[in-house]
């Protein structure tokens, strides 16, 4: 029977980071991955600011793939808005788990690929994890599996999600982002470049059938085109779960819902899970005390909370915008307001999104839906 301080289920940018805090206190930890490498199958865009990958305690060296100059968003009657960008990089997310990994092994841990949990028991004084491999008792467990887990709780937050990389002479070197509540409901397609010819192109939407709806737009948008890459992915955007610490499980990352509930972005706010939970972690078992796990609750939602939780008002006024609506907010939108959105900050976007709201008539549809709700957020 091996026995560790802490035994992590999932080796990705959630787990790993939690893992690098808890042995960066000299506790013992073992991360448990499944697949047979960190990083790999690769689901994810790359999307992140450099402040984001710094906060994170990682210097990206080698690991950019595009400097993000801005984006061009078009509306679903192919109206385009350029906002520029400024310090936003595509990266190479295995190479970012990796890099994580080799931090967290050099603080300490200890990782171990193709080994998955299977299940897990709750006792008075440990959590019993059982693996393909062997059985495991921990002081605590942290559940990093991702999105899956928030799924069991409830599957209809998540949207199924397509994404290919895609070769293509014809591609445009800014990132695009199409919305069409008819094509992609409740959510858009998006083109990511790589350079060298390369993009992450994918899509998502409620209901939709994302295999089918990314051959039709990849067909409407290259003459030719090819596929070196295809990846199925739900995500997650209905807004961070109600509790992460259960007795001696902390849950962290997608498996808590900790992705941006507009753009299902989750490299900045899971990872920064990562540190808080690892250090609430590592506090609890030096003072022998489980209440302590709370403080990692409390620093997130302090951080992330407010702006979450407007994310989400704004997506339920998004969701009921018909594409008319859409295209009203983009012809209501006049240089200044462009101006302003562009020099928001990339991870705390929410108020570019409710001064797009407040200027066009969705702010009539946003006050119908939201009522109260609505004065504290537009005023
Ligand atoms: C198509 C797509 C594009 C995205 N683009 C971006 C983007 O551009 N920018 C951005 O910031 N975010 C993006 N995201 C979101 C981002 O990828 C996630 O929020 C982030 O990866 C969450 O990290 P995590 O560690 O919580 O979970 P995950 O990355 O999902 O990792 C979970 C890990 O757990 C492992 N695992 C699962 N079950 C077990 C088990 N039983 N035992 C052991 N291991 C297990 C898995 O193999 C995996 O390694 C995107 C997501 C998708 C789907």
């Amino acid at each position: 029977m091996l026995e560790y301080d802490v035994v992590i289920a999932g080796g990705s940018i959630a787990g790993l980071i939690t893992a690098r805090e808890v042995a960066r206190h000299g506790l013992n930890v073992l991360v448990l991955e499944e697949d047979s490498e960190i990083g790999t199958p690769e689901h994810c865009g790359g999307i992140v600011s450099l402040k984001a990958l710094l906060e994170l305690g990682v210097v990206p060296d080698g690991m950019i793939m595009y400097e993000i100059r801005g984006a061009r968003i078009y509306s679903p009657s192919m109206k385009s808005i350029d906002i520029p960008a400024k310090n936003v990089v595509a990266i190479d997310r295995r190479r970012l788990d990796k890099h994580i990994a080799k931090q967290a092994i050099i603080n300490g841990a200890e990782i171990e690929v193709r080994t998955s949990m299977q299940d897990y028991q709750v006792l008075d004084e440990y959590v019993k994890i059982k693996t393909n491999k062997s059985d495991i008792n921990s002081k605590i467990l942290v559940d990093a599996r991702g999105c899956k887990v928030i799924m069991q709780d409830n599957a209809k937050g998540s949207i199924p999600s397509a994404q290919y990389e895609v070769v293509s002479k014809s591609l445009d070197s800014s990132i695009e982002v199409y919305f069409n509540n008819i094509k992609y409901p409740s959510f858009f397609a998006w083109i990511i470049p790589n350079g060298n010819y390369v993009a992450r192109v994918g899509v998502a939407g409620k209901n939709i059938n994302s295999a089918n709806t990314l051959l039709e737009f990849l067909n409407a948008h290259y003459d030719k085109y090819s596929i070196t890459k295809q990846i199925y992915a739900p995500i997650w955007i209905n807004g961070a779960s109600k509790g992460f610490v259960k007795g001696r499980v902390v849950r962290v990352g997608d498996a808590a819902g900790q992705t941006k509930p507009t753009t299902a972005g989750g490299i900045y706010s899971c990872g920064i899970a990562g540190i808080f939970a690892g250090n609430a972690i590592a506090s609890a078992i030096n003072h022998n005390n489980l209440t302590l796990l709370h403080k990692y609750e409390e620093s997130w939602l302090g951080k992330f909370g407010k702006e979450f939780e407007t994310m989400l008002l704004a997506r339920r006024v998004f969701e009921r915008l018909d594409n008319k609506a859409i295209d009203d907010i983009f012809n209501t939108l006049d240089d200044s307001t462009i101006k302003e959105i562009s020099t928001t900050d990339f991870d705390f976007h929410s108020n570019a999104l409710i001064r797009m709201i407040k200027v066009s008539k969705a702010l009539s549809i946003a006050k119908s839906i939201l009522g109260n709700e609505v004065r504290r957020l537009f005023g």
